[in-house]
Order: structure tokens, then C-alpha cells, then sequence
């Protein structure tokens, strides 16, 4: 169902600049400004009237000309684990998958970017949808706002690693992340935040400019020949200006390191001379390695590397003194473990029953 679109303005796509600025634009203080962040964010609080500490006029100006408009969890889907997928729906109708993954103290949230992916990463579920648009701020915080809500506070941990590039929606991003991190909103460490992405060079040399958030990068080839295939982006950005990008990224940043993803691909990028290939790539670079197990997807023609070749590679990283792991895979039953992703619920006519309203009708 495509809803009308709104001709109000959604305070979620503002920052705190931009919170303080409508606060004086609209005759009131930036303070005033900071406190309806606060709300919003910190509290939750959608409805303008509760807002006790703002001025009477200001309220009624953010009432007929304002709104706080998440986008709406329409499905939620727990896994086995303990990870669960919400599926969201954006006012134009569009839908985005953001996924809490719970793991002792820590909750991490895996937010998406835009409306599917023009990369078209070749092992990637996401790239079979295509592109269809980025996504706002506002939408951006949105599920954050969203999975605040449903856990009953914060998540511990934010990794831009949903569906979309990133780095291919850089303003909108870059706000998200401002206000993840800012004291009052969620109040996530920059060392929390993590941004992931398969290596738009400029916009990486960029993002050091305005932030200093925990860096993931698609690596998945230790060659410009294999991974032209796999993340066809290296065509325009090799190597070459990836590597040294990313390692300008640290610069200034002692104890940092950059966390390359590495998907392991059944007779693909698996053996032992793509491990050693690597460890010659990242000579120098502060380094952690994250080999991710391929989670299939019907139509994909790769495999899993089976799970002593992972260990193998894995143990010659860690020979060479690279910090090397095997991620989990999370929420496999769910379709939400990485690169799953693909917004098959898109054809469900019915609206899923809630877990936690299990007996309501929908
Ligand atoms: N566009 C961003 C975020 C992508 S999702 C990026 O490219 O980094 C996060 C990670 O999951 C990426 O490393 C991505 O390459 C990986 N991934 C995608 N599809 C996968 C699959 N089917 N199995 C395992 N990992 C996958």
C-alpha cells in the first residue's frame, strides 16, 4: 500500500545543528532545540505536546508543520538465536530490512543504507533487487529509533552493514552516524559505530573529514583480478587507491585497526595462496580480518568454502600475526545473515502477526 506522502517535515532527518537552527528559525532558543532532539531520540516521545520543557508557541508550531515519522515495523521476524529481523516500511510504500543481533551484554543493530544496491557485488542478494533509492536521515535513524524502542533502550552497537552502500549515501549516512553517537540521542562510542563498505574511495577520504567511526571493508579478493569479479566497484577503485585510503583513514588513530571482510568462497578466493596474497596486501596496515562463511540465496551459483579450508585460512592469517575471525552466522533461518538481506517479504499480501501480539488480528 503506497501511503500519501507527507508534506510535513520529519525531525528525524535533523541533526543537532539543525534541530538548534529550526529551534531559533521557529523564535525560540537552541537549547530549546537541543531538548526536542532529546525527546525525540532519548525519550521516544513522537507527540509534540508532551514536550513539557518547550515553549507553548513552539509546540504549536512543530505540531502544524512537523512530524516524528519512523519508518513502521511491519513484520518481525526472531530466529532461533535470538536475532531478529524487522522489516520496515517507508511512507512511500518501499520496505527495509534492519536486524538486532543479541550476543551477551551486547545488541548490536545491522542497519541498511538505501532501498537495495546498485553495486552488484556478484555474491550478494542485495545486488539481485537492484538500486531503488537511498534512504534519508531521517530513515537511517529511523530504525535505530525504531530498535531503541523495541529493546527498551539503546543497542550497544551500530553496524551500517544492512543492505545498501553506504558510502554511496554519504550525507544521509553521515548524519545517522552523528546522531548515533551523539550524548543526547543514543550516545553509541565511535569504537560501536561501525561503517561498512566495498570502497568508494573519495567518498572514504571524505568521511575522515567529519568522522572517526570504526571502519569495515568489503575486501573478499587479495588481487584486482578477482575482485573486479566479485565487487565489480574495484574496476574504478583498485587496490591500489583502496589500500592506501583505508590506511589514511587510521592516521592519528593509535590503537585502530581497519576490519576487512573476507567471504569465503568454495573454490573461489579460498586457497592458501589467496591467504598469502593477503597477508603481502596488508603488510603495514592495521589490520583485523573477518572471514565471513557465504550465505547462499536460491539463484547464487557459489558455495560455502567448507569449514576446514576456512580454518586453514584462517590459521595462516593468524601466522603472519594477523587478528583473523570467523564470523558467525547469525539469524540464518530468518534470511537475515549477511548479504540475506533481499526483501523477499515484499511479496507477502498479509501484514505477518507480531511476535508480541501473537493473539491480535491484523
Ligand atoms: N555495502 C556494504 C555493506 C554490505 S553488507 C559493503 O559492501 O561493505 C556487509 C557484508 O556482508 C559485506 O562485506 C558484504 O560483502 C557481505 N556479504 C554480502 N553478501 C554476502 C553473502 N551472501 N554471504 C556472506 N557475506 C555477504
Amino acid at each position: 500500500m503506497v501511503m500519501e506522502a507527507s508534506t510535513r517535515t520529519n525531525l528525524l532527518d535533523l541533526d543537532l545543528k539543525g534541530m538548534e537552527a529550526l529551534a531559533v528559525e521557529l523564535g525560540a532558543k537552541p537549547f530549546h532545540g537541543r531538548n526536542l532532539l532529546k525527546w525525540i531520540h532519548k525519550h521516544g516521545v513522537t507527540d509534540f505536546e508532551q514536550m513539557s520543557d518547550l515553549p507553548r508557541s513552539l509546540r504549536e508550531q512543530l505540531e502544524s508543520r512537523y512530524e516524528v515519522a519512523p519508518p513502521e515495523i511491519v513484520f518481525e521476524q526472531p530466529a532461533f538465536d535470538g536475532t531478529t529481523k524487522w522489516v520496515l516500511e517507508l511512507r512511500d510504500g518501499q520496505r527495509i530490512e534492519t536486524v538486532y543481533i543479541p550476543d551477551g551484554d551486547r545488541s548490536t543493530i545491522c542497519v541498511s543504507s538505501q532501498v537495495g544496491c546498485a553495486l552488484d557485488c556478484s555474491f550478494c542478494s542485495t545486488a539481485q533487487q537492484g538500486f531503488n533509492r537511498n534512504l534519508s536521515a531521517g530513515e537511517i535513524i529511523g530504525q535505530v529509533w525504531q530498535a531503541t524502542r523495541e529493546l527498551g533502550r539503546p543497542p550497544t552497537n551500530v553496524v551500517m552493514m544492512g543492505m545498501g552502500e553506504p558510502l554511496a549515501n554519504y550525507d544521509a549516512v553521515v548524519t545517522a552516524m552523528d546522531l548515533m553517537m551523539e550524548d543526547l540521542a543514543y550516545m553509541i562510542s565511535k569504537t560501536r559505530v561501525t561503517l561498512s563498505t566495498s570502497g568508494i574511495v573519495p567518498a572514504l577520504l571524505r568521511l575522515r573529514e567529519h568522522t572517526d567511526v570504526s571502519l569495515a571493508v568489503s575486501l573478499h579478493a587479495p588481487d584486482n583480478a578477482l575482485r573486479d569479479q566479485l565487487v565489480p566497484i574495484n574496476r574504478k577503485y583498485p587496490l591500489e587507491e583502496l589500500i592506501p585510503a583505508c590506511k589514511s583513514y587510521l592516521e592519528g588513530e593509535k590503537r585502530r585497526k581497519i576490519t576487512w571482510e573476507y567471504v569465503m568462497l568454495d573454490g573461489v578466493n579460498d586457497s592458501i595462496s589467496h591467504a598469502k596474497a593477503l597477508i603481502r596486501l596488508l603488510q603495514g596496515v592495521p589490520s583485523k580480518v573477518n572471514l565471513i562463511p557465504f550465505n547462499p540465496f536460491p539463484g547464487t551459483g557459489y558455495r560455502s568454502s567448507p569449514a576446514d579450508r576456512i580454518d586453514a585460512f584462517r590459521e595462516r592469517l593468524m601466522r603472519a600475526g594477523i587478528i583473523t575471525i570467523t564470523r558467525k552466522t547469525r539469524g540464518e533461518d530468518i534470511d537475515a545473515a549477511c548479504g540475506q538481506l533481499v526483501g523477499r517479504v515484499r511479496d507477502r499480501s498479509r501484514r505477518q502477526l507480531r511476535s508480541s501480539d501473537a493473539n491480535a488480528k491484523v
